[in-house]
C-alpha cells in the first residue's frame, strides 16, 4: 500500500483514505509523467484478459459488460475498451502500470487497467457490501473516459490544456474532463438496470453509497486531510460539492448530454 496515508485509527478513517487513494487515480494525461517514475521498479507480469474465475475478476466482467451495454446506446460506433487485471505491474500503452497508481485508463491503447490485489485488500478491510458500489462506480468513471476519448472530447482537452496559459489554467480543464466522466458513471447507474433486463441493479442505499464516496474524494476534502489546507488552483478531480453535483446530475437525468461540464 506504498503512498497511501492513513492517518488515526478507526475503520471510517481507513475507508476514506482507501477510497481517497482509489479515486484519486491517474489522469489520461499525467500517466506518462507518474509512469517515469516507476520506471524499473516492481515486478512486471502480464495483464490478464478475458473472464477471471476469481470474485472479483467477475464483479469486473459483470460490471465492465452492462457499461459497455449502456454506451453502445448512447454513443454511435461505440467500441468497448480493453479491461487489463493484474497485480503489481503490467505494460501498458502509457508505460508501465504499478499497482500504486490505482485504476487509470490509458488512451493509448484504449485499455482500462484495474488492479486487483488492491481491490481484494479493499474488500478484505471493507466487507464487499462496503465497497461493491464504491468499485463499480470506478470502473463506470474510467469507462467514462473512454467514452470522452472515442467522442473526441479528450483531445480537446489536451489541445486546450497545452494553449493554457499556467497550469491552474490547465487543472481547470482537467476538472471538467473528470466531473464529466463522474456524470457519465452516473450515467451508467441510471441505464444499468434497463439494459441487463434487471440482472444488474442499484440495491436501496447504493446511490446513498455513491455520494458519500464522491463527497469523500473531492480535492478539498483529500487537501485538508493530507495538508490541512485548501488549494483551489491545484485542484485536478473538483470539489467534493461538485463531485456529489454531477454524480447526482448523470443519474437523475441517464443523459450524457446533461453532462456538459464544460460549459460551467
Ligand atoms: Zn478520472
Amino acid at each position: 500500500m506504498g503512498g497511501v496515508g492513513i492517518a488515526g485509527g478507526g475503520l471510517g478513517t481507513l475507508a476514506l483514505a482507501l477510497v481517497g487513494y482509489f479515486f484519486f487515480g491517474i489522469d489520461p494525461f499525467v500517466t506518462q509523467q507518474v509512469v517515469s517514475q516507476f520506471d524499473g521498479r516492481g515486478a512486471q507480469e502480464q495483464g490478464k484478459v478475458g473472464t477471471p474465475g476469481d470474485q472479483a475478476g467477475q464483479f469486473v466482467d459483470i460490471v465492465s459488460a452492462n457499461v459497455n451495454d449502456v454506451w453502445a446506446t448512447k454513443v454511435k460506433g461505440y467500441q468497448a475498451p480493453k479491461v487489463v487485471l493484474y497485480e503489481q505491474g503490467t505494460q501498458t500503452g502509457c508505460g508501465l502500470g504499478q499497482s500504486a497508481m490505482g485504476p487509470f485508463y490509458c488512451p493509448n491503447d484504449a485499455s482500462v487497467y484495474l488492479d486487483l490485489s488492491f481491490w481484494r485488500e479493499m474488500e478484505t478491510k471493507l466487507g464487499a457490501s462496503g465497497a461493491d458500489f464504491a468499485r463499480a462506480y470506478v470502473i463506470a468513471h474510467e469507462f467514462g473516459h473512454h467514452v470522452q476519448t472515442l467522442t473526441g472530447t479528450s483531445r480537446k482537452v489536451q489541445e486546450a490544456q497545452q494553449g493554457a496559459r499556467n497550469q491552474a489554467e490547465a487543472n481547470k480543464y482537467s476538472v471538467a474532463l473528470e466531473l464529466q466522466a463522474d456524470c457519465y458513471a452516473g450515467v451508467w447507474a441510471a441505464n444499468a438496470s434497463a439494459v441487463s433486463g434487471g440482472r444488474v441493479a442499484m440495491d436501496n442505499g447504493d446511490l446513498e453509497e455513491g455520494m458519500k464516496t464522491a463527497n469523500a474524494i473531492g480535492d478539498d476534502t483529500l487537501q485538508k486531510q493530507s495538508t490541512g489546507r485548501v488549494t483551489p488552483e491545484r485542484f485536478t478531480h473538483g470539489t467534493s460539492a461538485q463531485r456529489v453535483e454531477w454524480l447526482k446530475r448523470g443519474y437523475e437525468s441517464g443523459d450524457a448530454a446533461q453532462c456538459d461540464t464544460f460549459a460551467e
